[in-house]
């Protein structure tokens, strides 16, 4: 069932990419708190990120438009960051959420946050939510 073979993560490599997470973490925390003028700690920061993220910010004013846009991009990579962390403690970080195949060292020291294997990250870029359907 797994056509795409990939170096899968082994459990020894696994602090190494918990703290490559945290330190692209604490780096979007600095960008955001430095943004918002420094008048909120990190914690706050995190929580704050969510409820923008899911907040309704229907501002008619063009300049806050940008700067929620902008940090929406850094609150979507932050979200990103903490699903791949808490993938590392439970124990499937690696691999891929939508078939469970290896995502592969190589694909996750290009990008720690992957979820997905490169063939279901494909399909979800081109198929616009698609599932797997078996081919006939
Ligand atoms: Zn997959």
């Amino acid at each position: 069932m797994t056509p795409h073979t990939a170096t899968p993560v082994t459990p020894d490599m696994l602090p190494g990419f918990a703290a490559r997470l945290q330190t692209l973490r604490a780096e979007l925390l600095d960008q955001l708190r430095q943004q918002r003028g420094g008048e909120i700690g990190r914690a706050d920061a995190a929580a704050n990120a969510r409820s923008l993220a899911q907040g309704d910010w229907a501002q008619s004013d063009a300049e806050r438009d940008l700067a929620v846009a902008l940090e929406e991009r850094e609150l979507a990579e932050l979200n990103q960051i903490g699903a791949a962390l808490a993938r590392v403690t439970d124990g499937s970080y690696g691999s891929c959420t939508d078939c469970g195949a290896d995502i592969g060292v190589a694909r996750l020291q290009a990008n720690p946050v992957a979820e997905r294997c490169i063939t279901c990250q494909t399909q979800q870029e081109q198929g616009h939510g698609h599932v797997h359907t078996p081919s006939l």
